[in-house]
Order: structure tokens, then C-alpha cells, then sequence
């Protein structure tokens, strides 16, 4: 059914050339009528579309104002973006379009799409178009709120999906509820500012500075620091964040864990098991050797630990002071073919071996049964990857190959990435195409004779819409980003001659 709506708006904005549509689609699993209901509660939007803050629709209704507010588009943009529309056109189980006549000289529609691919699989489609002399004179910022708003709507469906396979309902019960907590934290702050302002005169740039740090500590900790558990199977989680992400499988006696993190990431792992009474650990992977998914093995000292014998080499090599300092939990068990499968309880636990990759020697972890694997950091989902230059460190072209092998073998698969939310073949397969965008770029500029300086001015990876990831070398926060990854490209490029 659809309404008219602002008709003659309407036909000019199909017949406008302000700006090509911005529209993309994602494939999932979930059959389209299941998708559908977890989609018609848009009270629900912000659960798992990172895109939105609020919504007040419980459902989607023909003729009904839609009321929602946007997150900037960038986290730390200081604007929530409040919204409302006209629900001009509702598909029930297929499609809905709203249009946007509440600012002066800006019309627009907004599509979200569901189409039915049989064989229980669905693509859920953003589309949206804008015209008018307002759109024109903002146009640049609409372009990346539009952007924006598709790749996390994308994002979310995949979410959604991930909800579905889990076994869990798409609905309030089902979808893990969003965190207020920094954004009340936000507005408390800017409360005691102004009374501290009121109260204190200058002295208040004191309670300023020290609320700006406070807010910087908060918003690192529910960034980076915090653990998000994600229940994959039966007796299988996912520990997402504060390190490099954590596989845990249990089963009877038996607990096994593929990554341990590093402190304080490490601290709330082993409190997150005591609380679900899981444990203790018996045995542990360290998927490679890098210090966010191996230091927190000093807090399961009574576990076997196991590892690739290039694994074992590298943690000798590049960090071996530490190791020696923290003998006892280094991996005992190291195997060096392909393969090898180990028992955890009853379940068969494959250790495949991705050969030289993010590290030399990167081991992913296949639950069989489960149909869950960890990829290590083959795989950064949605975030600039760190590139480790030692020798023992990162082959470009090995990670694009394991990934291609990886996702055309298991296209069925729940990946844990070693860092980022749970992932499918098509978000290896993206990452494969990212890194090989990126060695592409870098290889142009050098064969152009280009500096590292103008090859950091040349390569262009915006539309790749990655995120930055923090990560301590030598005791020093170092961020990986677009920069970072083109001189870490350039080096690797450098040294292959
Ligand atoms: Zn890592």
C-alpha cells in the first residue's frame, strides 16, 4: 500500500539530480518473514542499527509519523540528530518508505527493503535520495550521514542475523538491549559542569579539564575495554573486546580457550567465567603470538596450552623477555603440520593452521559441530588491522589467500574475528578485498616513484569506512588506522623490493 505522501515533491525528487541514491545490500540467512518481524519494531532500531539512538514506533504502520533520533557519524561528534517522517509506503513483510519534508528545502525518502532469496535467506536493502535548495547547501554532510546511516543499517542486518543463527528470537527478549551508560555519563558531566561553573567561577576550568578525562577513560572503556559475551551454541561464547576477542567452548569437565586476551581485558575474562560458572580452564590456544590474545594465560596457569610451533618460535623471538619472566604458561603442546583436532568434553575442536598470514604462525579454531571457527586476526571486522612488521610478522598476500580459502570452504560458518563484531564469509571475502585495495594502492605509488610521504597523500581508503583500533607496542598507545596501515603497506612493499 502506499500513500501520496508529498506527490508532487515525490516526482521530483525521482526525476532530482542533487545526488545519485545511496543504497546497498546485504544477503543473510534468516528467512525474509522473520527478518521482517524483527524489523517491524522500530522501538527496537538502535538494539542492533548502530545508526540509530531512539526510536519511539513500536511498530511500522502506513500513515504513521516515524519519530527517531540519529548518532552522529562520527562517535565522538558531540550532536544527537533528532528525526520524523511520514510513513508513505508499507509492503507488510517486504518494504517500507518514509519520506522527510521537516526541513526547509529538503525532501527526501528513505527505503528499507527485505527480498526473499528462498532456502531461508533474505537481502535487506537502505536506499535513500534527497533533493532541495537546504540538501544543496548542505549537501556534503548528508552525503556521509546517508553513507552512514547504509553501513550501519548493513551492519545491523548482519547483527540481526547473527541473533537468528545464535538461536535466539528477534525480538526484545532475543536482541541484546544498547547501553545509555555514556551518554547519561555525557549529560551528567555537562550538569556538574554548569553548576561547577555557577559555583566556582574560573576554578570551574579545573572541574572542566578533569571531566574531559574522565569522559576520555569512559569512552575508551566502553570502546575497547569492555567485554561483549555473544552466545554462539551451546556451550559456545564468544568474548568480544579488551584484547584480541576470546573463543570459549565448554563441555562436562572440560573448558578450552582460544585467546586470552592481556590485562585488564584478561581480569574481566576470568571474572566473566566465574560469574557464569564456567571453568576452571583446562586447556588454551593462543592463536598467534601477539601479547592482546596471549598474556592473559598467566591467569590459567593449571591449563594445558597449546599453540603452532611457529607460534611458540616467534613468542621466543620478539618477546621473549616477557616470556621468560612468565615461564609456566607458555604453550607445551605445539603442533607443526596442517591440522591436528583435540577433545574438549566430547566435542571435536579443529586447529587448522592458515599458514603465513597476520603472523607466521596464526592458527584458526573450528568447533565442527558448533559451526563456529575463530579466524585469529586474519580478520579485523570493520577495523583498520594492525600490521606487524618483524619477520615473524604480517604477509599481505598470505592473509587474502587464507581468507579467500577460509570463506570459500566454510560459507556456512559463524567466524569470530580476532578483533570486531562476529562475522560471515562475505565480511572475510570484504576484508580480503580491503587488503588487496590497499596493496594495489601502495604498489601504484611506489611504481610511480612516489615517497612514503606522497603515497600517505596519494591512497584513498574512505570508502572502505574502517575503524580506528588501539594497541600498545613498547608500552606506547599506538592506533591503527588508514596512515598506519599505508606505511605499514609501503614498508612490507619496501622490504620485498
Ligand atoms: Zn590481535
Amino acid at each position: 500500500m502506499t500513500m501520496a505522501g508529498n506527490a508532487k515533491k515525490g516526482a521530483l525528487l525521482a526525476a532530482a539530480t542533487d545526488m545519485e541514491p545511496i543504497h546497498g545490500s546485504i544477503e543473510v540467512d534468516v528467512p525474509a518473514d522473520i527478518l521482517w518481524r524483527g524489523f517491524n519494531k522500530p522501538n527496537l532500531w538502535p538494539r542492533w542499527n548502530p545508526c540509530f539512538f531512539w526510536c519511539r514506533n513500536k511498530t511500522l504502520r502506513l500513515g504513521d509519523k516515524l519519530v527517531w533520533c540519529f548518532e552522529p557519524i562520527r562517535p565522538w561528534y558531540l550532536y544527537k540528530m533528532f528525526a520524523i517522517a511520514n510513513i508513505i509506503e508499507l509492503e507488510e513483510g517486504k518494504k517500507v518508505t518514509w519520506e522527510v519534508t521537516a526541513l526547509p528545502g529538503f525532501y527526501a525518502h528513505h527505503t528499507y527493503s527485505i527480498d526473499d532469496l528462498g532456502d531461508g535467506r533474505s537481502r535487506f536493502t537502505s536506499w535513500e535520495k534527497a533533493y532541495g535548495w537546504g540538501f544543496r547547501l548542505t549537501r556534503l554532510f548528508w552525503l556521509k550521514h546517508f553513507t552512514f546511516v547504509r553501513n550501519r543499517s548493513l551492519e545491523g542486518a548482519r547483527a540481526l542475523e547473527i541473533v537468528h543463527l545464535t538461536g535466539e528470537k528477534l525480538d526484545a527478549t532475543g536482541i541484546p538491549p544498547r547501553s545509555y551508560f555514556n551518554f547519561l555519563a555525557a549529560v551528567a558531566g555537562l550538569l556538574a559542569l554548569i553548576v561547577a561553573f555557577a559555583a566556582l567561577g574560573a576554578w570551574a576550568l579545573l572541574v572542566a579539564v578533569a571531566e574531559a578525562a574522565i569522559g576520555v577513560a569512559l569512552w575508551f572503556y566502553a570502546a575497547y575495554v569492555k567485554l561483549r559475551p555473544v552466545r554462539l551454541a551451546p556451550g559456545v561464547h564468544a568474548l568480544l573486546g579488551g584484547g584480541g576477542n576470546t573463543l570459549v567452548v565448554e563441555d562436562g569437565e572440560d573448558t578450552l580457550l582460544a585467546d586470552t586476551k592481556f590485562p585488564p581485558g584478561s581480569w574481566l575474562l576470568r571474572r566473566w567465567l566465574r560469574q557464569e560458572g564456567i571453568g576452571p580452564v583446562t586447556k588454551m590456544i593462543n592463536t598467534h603470538y601477539h601479547y592482546d590474545h596471549s598474556r592473559g594465560n598467566v591467569l590459567f596457569p593449571e591449563a594445558e596450552c597449546i599453540a603452532h610451533e611457529l607460534t611458540r618460535q616467534a613468542m621466543d623471538r620478539v618477546d621473549g623477555s616477557w616470556w621468560t619472566r612468565h615461564r609456566g604458561v607458555e604453550p607445551t603442546h605445539v603442533f607443526d603440520g596442517e591440522r591436528t583436532t583435540i577433545m574438549v568434553g566430547a566435542r571435536e575442536v579443529e586447529l587448522i593452521f592458515l599458514g603465513h598470514g597476520h603472523t607466521v604462525g596464526d592458527v584458526a579454531v573450528n568447533v565442527v559441530a558448533a559451526g563456529v571457527i575463530a579466524t585469529s586476526d586474519i580478520i579485523f571486522n570493520g577495523y583498520y588491522c594492525y600490521m606487524d612488521l618483524h619477520r615473524e610478522g604480517m604477509s599481505v598476500p598470505g592473509t587474502i589467500e587464507a581468507l579467500r580459502r577460509f570463506a570459500g570452504e566454510h560459507p556456512k560458518a559463524i567466524f569470530m574475528p580476532g578483533h570486531g563484531p562476529i562475522a560471515r564469509a562475505a565480511e572475510l571475502l570484504r576484508t580480503a578485498a580491503y587488503l588487496e585495495d590497499l596493496m594495489r594502492q601502495v604498489s601504484a605509488a611506489r611504481a610511480a616513484g612516489k615517497s612514503l610521504a606522497a603515497t600517505l597523500a596519494a591512497v584513498d581508503l574512505t570508502e572502505w569506512d574502517l575503524q580506528i583500533l588501539p594497541s600498545f607496542h613498547q608500552n606506547r598507545l599506538e592506533w591503527a588506522t588508514a596512515r598506519s596501515s599505508i606505511r605499514a603497506m609501503y614498508q612490507l612493499l619496501e622490504r620485498a623490493g
